[in-house]
């Protein structure tokens, strides 16, 4: 378990990352030192005197593409800051750095990716435009490939702050309530049970009575029941990989029957 992580992102828009990372519980992560969020424009590494990144596709075609040089030299660069800081750590300074390209080319992303993930000291996440970056640079520096679904944005900084803010919650102090990142929806492979807050009747609905009871056994069985029963209603593709006893699993036989 990692007790401080170093998110760095190399994006042509490094304002919209930091900008949103940077507010609400992963701003307040960042505050407290608990994460940080490094951004380092591919621009400034562009030798062409309008500072230009793209040029057109070989072949022709649509669009742009992002040239491989600005993109090795911002990667370079970031390396060289990041092997800086472990000087007197020689173990973590040889170890390699994974570099994600978010594209709709790779698995998508989900929780256990996530949990994976956040075992590390830092991540480098890699932001596409346009119609993406030269094949050369990414076969050169990219360690993974991840989506965060199937459909195409304009650009990959809302995938790098979607990933990064997955992560971020399940470093150790980043939520107030270290047992509430375990207790949702994909833990286990299930959605997370119905809940409720005050009051406990709102327009003639009432909280169900269990949850007033008191009985933490019991309230814990019914958890379960409705997340089981959440899951089968609205992802029953999850069900396969749940993690149920014997008790639970013939629970959904029955819902299944
Ligand atoms: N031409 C590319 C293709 O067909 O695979 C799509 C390029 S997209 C318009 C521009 C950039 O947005 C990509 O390089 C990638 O970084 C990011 N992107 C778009 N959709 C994404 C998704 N579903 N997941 C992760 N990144 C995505």
């Amino acid at each position: 378990m990692v007790i401080k992580m170093d998110f760095h992102v190399l994006t042509l828009f490094p304002e919209m990352v930091s900008q949103g990372l940077n507010t609400s519980i992963t701003g307040r992560a960042i505050d407290k030192g608990l994460i940080s969020l490094n951004t380092v424009n591919i621009r400034d590494f562009s030798k062409d005197k309008h500072q230009r990144v793209d040029d057109y596709p070989y072949g022709g075609g649509a669009g742009m593409v992002i040239q491989a040089e600005p993109v090795y030299e911002s990667y370079t660069y970031l390396i060289n800051q990041i092997n800086k800081k472990y000087d007197n750590k020689p173990d973590i300074k040889n170890k390699q750095t994974r570099v994600i390209y978010v594209t709709p080319q790779g698995p998508v992303f989900n929780q256990s990716m996530a949990q994976e993930l956040s075992k590390e000291e830092d991540l480098i996440f890699l932001c596409g435009h346009y119609e993406g970056i030269d094949e050369r640079v990414l076969e050169m520096i990219v360690t993974d490939y991840i989506s965060i679904g199937d459909y195409v944005l304009t650009g990959g900084e809302l995938p790098a702050m979607v990933m990064i803010d997955a992560i971020a919650r399940l470093i150790p102090g980043v939520l107030n309530n270290d047992t509430s990142s375990e207790f949702e929806s994909l833990h286990d492979n299930l959605l997370e049970y119905p809940q409720y807050t005050r009051p406990e009747v709102f327009q003639g609905r009432r909280v169900p009575e269990i949850l007033l009871s008191g009985h933490h056994a019991k309230i814990e069985k019914w958890r379960r029941e409705q997340a089981i029963q959440r899951t089968l209603n609205r992802r029953p593709d999850l069900l396969p990989e749940a993690n149920l006893t014997p008790k639970e699993r013939e629970y959904l036989r029955q819902l299944q029957q």
